[in-house]
């Protein structure tokens, strides 16, 4: 059951950060989420013991893991990074620092402009 909601958690995080890097987040998630099934219910099909039970829920883990490290640093690394939180000047929406596209309404991120210039 904490399995499950961990899951959700991090898959709710995983969509975050492909909204905020220009990637589906419905292609993004389902991958993390097939991944983790078939990692856990194939593994599972193929042992039995309680020690092979515990690496293939870690393999499951990681895949997830490596699916949120993807879409968070390599997804989207093309394209100018804030360095801290913003607000889109399109939508007013508060953006996290891994986003470099508006999570609500896609608007790249730009450089401030230096003032008075
Ligand atoms: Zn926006």
């Amino acid at each position: 059951m904490l399995e499950i909601l961990g899951l959700v958690l991090a898959l709710g995080a995983i969509a975050g950060f492909a909204r905020g890097r220009g990637a589906s987040p419905v292609i993004v998630v389902s991958v993390g989420l097939i991944g983790f099934l078939l990692i856990y219910f194939g593994g599972g099909l193929l042992v039995s013991s309680e020690d092979a039970h515990l690496a293939i829920l870690l393999c499951a883990w990681g895949w997830v893991g490596a699916v949120a490290l993807y879409v968070r640093f390599i997804v989207g690394r093309g394209r100018p990074s804030p360095t801290g939180s913003w607000i889109c000047t399109n939508c007013s929406y508060t953006n996290g620092q891994h986003a470099n596209i508006c999570e609500a309404c896609q608007q790249p991120w730009t450089p401030p402009q230096p003032a008075g210039d």
